[in-house]
Order: C-alpha cells, then structure tokens, then sequence
C-alpha cells in the first residue's frame, strides 16, 4: 500500500544533526517530520563512551541518541522508521520516496544524513567482510574473545577501536601508514599505557588472507609504505578504521559538492544550492565532524528552515 504524508519540514537523518533539528523546528511550531534510515541513531550508535559531550562527563553512545530521540519526540516531532531511496528537490513541494512505500511531501528539506565508514576497497576485504572484517569494533569486538585483532588506521575512531578491542582480544596490532597518529593527545596516551596494543608504522594492508570453508580470516599481508616489504601477520579479525564519506547519495548529482563529496552550505548558514534545502552535520563538514558540531549545525538548519517558511509565506 503505498500513501502520501505532507509536511512543512522534512529531515533526514537521525544522528545529532537529525534530533536537533527535530528538536528545534518543533518548538517553532512547524511540524516535522523526521525520516531515520538505516542507522536510528547513526554513527554515535556504533561507539560506546562518549566523553566530550558537553554536561555528560562520559556517556554510552547509544544511550546519548535515546536520549536525544525522546526529547524531539517530546517536542512534537513526528519520529519516522523508514529510509529515503529517492528525492526530487526539482521543484516544490520537494518530494521524497521512502522504502516502505510512502510518498513524502515538504515545503523545506533538513538534510542530515551523515558519513559512512570508508572501506579500502581491496578485493578480499570485500571477500571476508562479514567474515572476520568489519568497521565496527562494538557491534562485532565480542566475536574475537582471546584472538589476534589488526586494526587499520591512525585517527581517533582507529585509536578508539583498537582500545575498545583490547577487552576480547589477546593482542591488537595498530596498523597505520605513517608513524604519527592523527587522534587526540588523550587517546595516545591510553594507547601508549595498553601492553595488548602494538602499533606497526609505515605500513598498509595488501591482501586479508583466509580460508573458504568454513569463511574466516586467518592473517593479513601488510606493505611496508617505504620498502615495500610484504609481511604476514596472523590474526582472526581485521577492523577497517580509516575514516568516514559522507553519505550523499541522495542529493550529490543536484547539490554543489566539495571536498570529497561534502555537501557545500553558504557561509554562516545550512543553506545549499537550492533553495529550501539545508544541510547539517557531518554530511555538509569536512572538518570538524563530532557529535557537538552536527548538533549545533542541526539548530542552525531549524533555525534557517523556519526563516525560511516565514519569508515564502509573507
Ligand atoms: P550521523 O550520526 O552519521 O547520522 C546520519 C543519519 O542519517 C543516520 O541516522 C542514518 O540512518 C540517516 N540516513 C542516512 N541516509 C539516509 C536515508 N537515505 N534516509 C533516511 N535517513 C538516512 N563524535 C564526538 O563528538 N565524540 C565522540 O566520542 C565520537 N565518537 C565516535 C565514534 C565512532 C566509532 C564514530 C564512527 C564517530 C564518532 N564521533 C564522535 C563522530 C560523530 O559520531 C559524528 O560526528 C556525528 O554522529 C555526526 O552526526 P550527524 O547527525 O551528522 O550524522
Ligand atoms: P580520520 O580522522 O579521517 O582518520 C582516518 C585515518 O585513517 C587517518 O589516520 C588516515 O591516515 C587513515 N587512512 C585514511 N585512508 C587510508 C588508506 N586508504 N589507507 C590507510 N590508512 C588510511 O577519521 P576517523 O578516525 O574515522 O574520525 C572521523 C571524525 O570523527 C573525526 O573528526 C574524529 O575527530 C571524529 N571522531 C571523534 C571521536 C572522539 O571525539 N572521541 C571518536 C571517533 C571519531 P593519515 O593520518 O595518514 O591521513
């Protein structure tokens, strides 16, 4: 069965971004209407201690977009499980087609979709995905009770993970291209403190080496970046942390891009290249890209979106 809903403000996406945006235009009265995707909660869903939200000295991830959740649901905001396959920003209403069938309709439009995690796109990490690597150490660190780990990169999510891992693994290898982390100061110092970690430098996977039957993963080929020496480390799991893109799927052929794929907003504003289309969060931020910053560009696309409204209806 398929239906149409209306509203004045559509936003998708529900990490910080998506709530507080949700949070906002419905203390502004405008009745919105957020779509979830795939990820309720998105990537803060994924992690486990969060520790620079401000007022919660530490708090688990998951329970943090609970929290965040209730509060646009207590403000008014219309909570949607579903996920936006396709959307027409061509003319108005925008119009946006969601999985389950649903027709949506919105005089303006919150993006907050996102970044999703970067693969390295080598033929048998796609192989063994599933089957021993993975880019979330909290959905699957528990399946490598007392095994051997490599985690792959050197920014704070690759640091993090690697630390996170060290509950079930036997020994943690960090793998990173250079020999200078890109994570905070904080992170380093744990990691530096954790006997199970042992960073390899100048080195890139080239190959995740397993068997067929049963699929697993039994070592890794790693490439020295300088000699290119090729070295076999044994290991059962192989966690891909090299960053996120953001998730633009919806909009990259008729939004301005830079960077890689951001999506562009005018300066001090969520504004896009259309008009009535506002961008938040890690989809439009090449830069900052923490929890904090999506919330704050959340506000500001609920603050734009009903500026806006009020312009085109006076
Ligand atoms: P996201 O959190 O990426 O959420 C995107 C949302 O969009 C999801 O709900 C998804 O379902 C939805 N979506 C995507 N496509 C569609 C579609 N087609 N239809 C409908 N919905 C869609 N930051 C910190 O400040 N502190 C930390 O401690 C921290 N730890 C992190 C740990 C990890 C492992 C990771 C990966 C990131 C961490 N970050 C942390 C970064 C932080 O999570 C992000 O900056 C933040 O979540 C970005 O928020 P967002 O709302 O822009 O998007
Ligand atoms: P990131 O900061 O972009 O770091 C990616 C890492 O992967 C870098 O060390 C990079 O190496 C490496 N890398 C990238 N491509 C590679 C490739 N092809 N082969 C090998 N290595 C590769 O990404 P992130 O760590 O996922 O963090 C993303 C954002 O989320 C950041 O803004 C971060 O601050 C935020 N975050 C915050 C927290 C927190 O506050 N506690 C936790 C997690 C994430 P180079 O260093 O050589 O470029």
């Amino acid at each position: 069965m398929t239906d149409t809903r209306h509203t004045k403000v559509l936003i998708i996406g529900s990490g910080p971004a998506g709530y507080t945006a949700g949070v906002y235009a419905s203390r502004a009265m405008l009745n919105p209407l957020l779509v979830q995707g795939i990820e309720p909660g998105g990537q803060l869903t994924t992690t486990t201690e969060v520790e620079n939200w401000p007022g919660d000295t530490e708090v688990q991830g998951p329970d943090l977009m609970v929290r965040m959740e209730a509060h646009a649901k207590a403000m008014g905001c219309d909570i949607v499980g579903d996920i936006i396959t396709d959307l027409d920003l061509s003319q108005r209403p925008f119009t946006a087609k969601g999985d389950s069938g649903t027709t949506y309709t919105a005089d303006a439009v919150i993006l907050a979709t996102g970044a999703r995690a970067k693969w390295l796109g080598l033929p048998s990490e796609e192989k063994f995905k599933g089957f021993g690597v993975s880019a979330c150490a909290t959905c699957d660190g528990f399946f490598y009770r007392g095994q051997e780990i490599v985690v792959i990169g050197g920014g704070n999510t690759a640091v993090e993970e690697a630390l996170f891992l060290t509950n079930f693994a036997s020994k943690v290898t960090l793998i990173h291209r250079r020999d200078e982390l890109r994570a905070e100061k904080i992170l380093i110092d744990r990691l530096e403190k954790n006997d199970k970690i042992e960073p390899l430098w100048f080195h890139e996977l080239a190959e995740v080496v397993g068997d067929s039957d049963p699929m697993g993963v039994t070592g890794v080929k790693v490439k020295h970046t300088k000699t290119g020496e090729i070295t076999e480390i044994p290991c059962k799991g192989v966690f891909v942390a090299i960053g996120h893109a953001p998730a633009n799927e919806l909009v990259k052929d008729v939004l301005d891009t830079h960077m890689g794929g951001y999506v562009v907003t005018k300066p001090d504003s969520t504004e896009t290249s259309i008009p009535g289309v506002f961008a938040a969060g890690d989809l439009t931020d090449h830069k900052y890209r923490q929890a904090v910053t999506s919330a704050g560009m959340g506000c500001m696309a609920a603050l734009d979106a009903e500026r806006f409204l009020a312009e085109d209806a006076g």
